[in-house]
């Protein structure tokens, strides 16, 4: 039998991949650089269903049915430019090169333009849920050609996560849509993990609460409007003792995040397309300033709060989580719109909330909301305005600014919560003082502004008699 579909690259996530896709019956062809991780997985999996290893490109290619469908599984980057490389010659047009692996949607549009002008399609994929998801169902973001799309969609939609019955995988746009929207995703997770660590924070410092209490606290969330995977393995994290000291096992690990970032890759990107992210930004930078052990020794004697006043309720802490995610979601969705307009994608943001219900980190209840938000409205200009959304952050109004004042006071940080809360006043506000930022800008540079009576721009002669002239 021909393959309906091959993997190259098979680590732990093109492997689980491939067992996935077997599993549900395919027909699957397998290849890896190195032959002896395809000779194993045969070997140890085989029985999972029907596999065609092949040791050379060549065969490999000769086995796939056409138009042929190729996964790639390799190491981001040039590894990936490498493998396209190798493989594109030995393929005819209308075949299909799948890139499952995290690349950069600037890349993903580069090598669907180059494999465009050759006749092949090229679908770069975003897949989450991490090895555990590739092998059980993953969130699947597929973007490149809507015609590539009903030739992949249904073997996709086949191993991706179900919830209610629907497949979380849907196609997500032309080009890089799909590894840009994967990207987001990965962005709103940091900001989510980011809120969660300062909600313990706040329950541990301010409260006073210890570590297994507060996976109490978090496994009560969990059966609420919180309910989610992150919240859920909180609890189970926080309710873990190390076995070696009897200690909280988070007290014994080095308190330094890391990131492989696809953060800071959403942050930049929003920078360039001019969306506000902040709370995605803060959640970098915390994980950044987390990891400066010599800034942090530097600053470890400073001055800190004299008096210590103010509570902390865990009911508080968890209106002031849902109203900060909801901020943060809202603006990691409004990148989505954002990049949509820029490269006419048109991505439609509800069906993102709706194959994130499941396979993948950031899947909760919460985005079934998110989902009824954009279903009601799909050109709304933010998630705030939805009539639930709206309702929980009027809700959380005294406990939200009293958990920022409180962590203020106590001197815990919390630069998601508080910069999530600046954000929404932001969106509040009749007036910002970014008018006395234009005035400051056209003073010293001649800059220009607007004002609110008249149309047009104008530049004020600040060292000459103060007189204002129209500029257009
Ligand atoms: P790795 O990223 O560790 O990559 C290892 C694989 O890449 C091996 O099969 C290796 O072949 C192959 N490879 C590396 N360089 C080359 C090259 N120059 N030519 C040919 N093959 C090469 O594997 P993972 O399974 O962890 O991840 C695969 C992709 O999926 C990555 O892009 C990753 O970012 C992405 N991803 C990973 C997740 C995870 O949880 N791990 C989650 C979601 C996405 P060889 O065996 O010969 O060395």
């Amino acid at each position: 039998d021909k393959a309906v579909i091959g993997v190259t690259g098979l680590a732990v996530m093109g492997r689980n991949l491939a067992r996935n896709l077997a599993r549900h019956g395919h027909v699957v062809a397998l290849h890896n650089r190195t032959a002896a991780r395809t000779k194993a997985l045969v070997e140890e999996f085989g029985h999972e269903g029907e596999f065609v290893p092949a040791e050379t490109a060549e065969e490999f290619v000769a086995s796939l049915e056409r138009p042929r469908r190729l996964v790639i599984m390799v190491k981001a980057g040039a590894p990936t430019d490498a493998v396209i490389e190798e493989f594109a010659p030995l393929l005819e047009p209308g075949d299909m090169i799948v890139d499952g692996g995290n690349a950069h949607f600037a890349d993903t549009r580069r090598r669907e333009a180059a494999l465009r002008e050759r006749g092949l399609h090229f679908v770069g994929a975003g897949i989450s849920g991490g090895e555990e998801g590739a092998l059980n169902g993953p969130s699947i973001m597929p973007g490149g050609s809507a015609e590539s799309y009903q030739a992949l969609g249904p073997l996709l939609e086949s191993i991706a996560a179900t919830v209610d019955g629907t497949p979380c995988c849907v196609h997500v746009g032309p080009d890089g849509a799909g590894h840009f929207v994967k990207m987001v995703h990965n962005g709103i997770e940091y900001a989510d993990m980011q809120l969660i660590a300062e909600a313990y924070d706040l329950l541990r410092q301010g409260a006073g609460l210890a570590p297994t209490e507060i996976a109490e606290v978090f496994r009560s969330w969990n059966s609420g409007r919180l309910d989610s995977y992150l919240i859920e393995i909180t609890a189970e994290v926080l309710a873990h003792t190390d076995a070696r000291t009897g200690k909280p096992f988070v007290d014994i690990i080095l308190d330094q995040a890391e990131q492989k970032g696809t953060g800071r890759w959403t942050v930049q990107t929003a920078l360039d397309l001019g969306v506000p992210v902040s709370g995605i930004a803060e959640a970098v930078f915390a994980r950044s300033v987390s990891g400066h052990a010599e800034l942090r020794q530097a600053g470890h004697g400073l001055p800190g709060p004299r008096a210590v006043p103010g509570d902390v309720s865990p009911d508080d802490v968890e209106k002031a989580l849902y109203a900060s995610k909801i901020i943060a979601y809202a603006q990691g969705f409004n990148q989505i719109q954002a990049a949509g307009a820029e490269y006419g994608w048109d991505i439609d943001p509800g069906a993102m909330a709706t194959i994130w219900r499941g396979g993948c980190i950031i899947r909760a209840k919460f985005l079934d909301r998110i989902r009824g938000a954009y279903e009601s409205d799909p050109a709304r200009p933010t998630l705030l305005t939805d009539d639930h959304f709206t309702h929980a952050l009027g809700d959380a109004q005294d406990a939200w600014r009293g958990v920022v004042a409180t962590s203020a006071r106590l001197g815990i940080p919390a630069p998601g919560f508080a910069s999530a809360l600046a954000y929404y006043d932001a969106l509040r506000a009749d007036r910002l003082p970014a008018a006395l930022t234009q005035a400051q800008r056209d003073f010293f540079g001649a800059h220009t502004y607007r004002r609110v009576d008249t149309e047009g721009s104008f530049h004020t002669r600040w060292e000459s008699g103060r007189t204002e002239e129209p500029t257009n």
